[in-house]
């Protein structure tokens, strides 16, 4: 017995899947070149910022927030082109709309699959829900799927579509998961095998479209070809990580029945404000999605020449590269002062990766250059 009546307590009165998680672990980054979390490295233009701190200056912070958000809902649907008669639900962050999704769907012994490796948060949201958690292993760079079916297509973390179609006929998930582009890899799986998987499904498919804004797809125009898709996608890759706004896109009968369960005041005064000076200025951020995609392609062509660095292609803001001894890598550059995510122990298909984030021109550099002398100095 504990010692601390507190933590006595609380071991007997929590749930088992509560005490055997861990902490989505978010290290301490100041003074660090900040390359660890997909944020949008550049502030808004000096302008477009005198004019959001107007803003906020005169938002009615003593109110409750606008439960509809209808202006900057309108906002959204203008910006992303959501297609006639499609909704949307917004949620604090993408993060909280996957876990409304799980409280949703989960009726007694319901089932959320997904593939691995991908966002860990699916796994955990559908651990702490009480889901069962189905994870079908995407495929490895042998060329040969987990589930020993040589398959001519393979490459490096591709979906296996065979293991994921035969799991779905098996388990039969009330919720999938995809991230299009996937997150930790940043390869976007085949827009035919993702269709397939949608059509497969006797639940609902949940097309995570987090790196959209540095992708070459997207299933937000086919939202009407399924009755059984949604499509989620977050602002905080494309510089709004900071005021937390995710949506779903989809159609009334989804999302009417969802909303019962988002929380009246989830997405604050300030955020609706803010992201709504921001959306009216789309182009400015999809300027910068830009640059970042261009220096993602420049960042890759450094790595790939780097002997000892095997990189991934990516359509997302990062980069997966795989090293000798990652943990090795990882603690070298920070010693030289700069953060990226250290994957290593996260999912056996992820030994000794590491996955840097594109920051400006200059982090880029620095970063590219702390690399080559942490590999040396391995
Ligand atoms: N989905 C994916 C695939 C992600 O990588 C992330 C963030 N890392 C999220 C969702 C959550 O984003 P947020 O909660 O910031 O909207």
């Amino acid at each position: 017995m504990s010692s601390n009546p507190a933590s006595f307590l609380a071991g007997t009165l929590l749930r088992q899947e509560v005490l055997d998680l861990h902490a989505y672990h978010v290290p301490d980054s100041s003074g660090y070149i900040k390359l660890d979390a997909m944020e949008n490295p550049y502030l808004v233009p000096p302008a477009l910022r005198a004019e959001i701190a107007e803003a906020v200056a005169s938002a009615a912070i003593n109110r409750y927030p606008d439960p509809g958000a209808a202006p900057l809902k309108e906002k959204i649907r203008a910006a992303i082109s959501l297609p006639h008669g499609m909704e949307l639900l917004l949620g604090n962050g993408s993060d909280e709309l996957i876990q409304l999704l799980a409280l949703a769907l989960n009726k007694p012994g319901a089932t959320l699959l997904s593939v691995e490796p991908s966002f860990v948060m699916y796994r955990m949201i559908a651990i702490f829900t009480g889901m069962r958690y189905v994870g079908v292993p995407l495929l490895s760079n042998s060329g040969v799927s987990n589930s020993g079916t040589p398959n001519s297509r393979a490459g490096d973390f591709s979906l296996d579509l065979p293991a994921t179609l035969e799991a779905i006929r098996r388990e039969q998930p009330a919720l999938v998961f995809l991230a299009y582009p996937n997150n930790p890899t940043g390869n976007l799986f085949p827009a035919e095998a993702v269709a397939q998987v949608i059509e497969a499904s006797p639940g609902l498919v949940v097309l995570d479209e987090a790196y959209y804004a540095f992708a070459s797809d997207s299933f937000i125009p086919h939202l009407a070809n399924y009755p059984n898709l949604l499509v989620m996608r977050t602002f905080s890759k494309l510089g709004m990580a900071g005021l937390r706004l995710g949506f779903l896109a989809g159609s009334a009968a989804w999302l009417g029945q969802l909303e019962k369960l988002r929380l009246p005041y989830n997405v604050g005064v300030l955020p609706q404000v803010v992201a709504g000076k921001l959306l009216a200025h789309h182009e400015v951020l999809l300027q910068q999605a830009q640059q970042i995609k261009h220096d993602r392609e420049k960042l890759y062509r450094q790595l790939h020449e780097i002997a000892g660095v095997q990189v991934y292609p990516s359509e997302a803001n990062f980069l997966l590269f795989r090293v000798a001894n990652a943990t090795a890598v990882f603690n070298g550059l920070k010693q030289r002062g700069v953060l990226i995510k250290n994957l290593h122990g996260g999912h056996p298909m992820l030994q000794n990766c590491l996955r840097v984030t594109v920051g400006t021109p200059e982090e880029n550099e620095r970063f590219v250059h702390a690399l080559q002398e942490s590999l040396h100095n391995e």
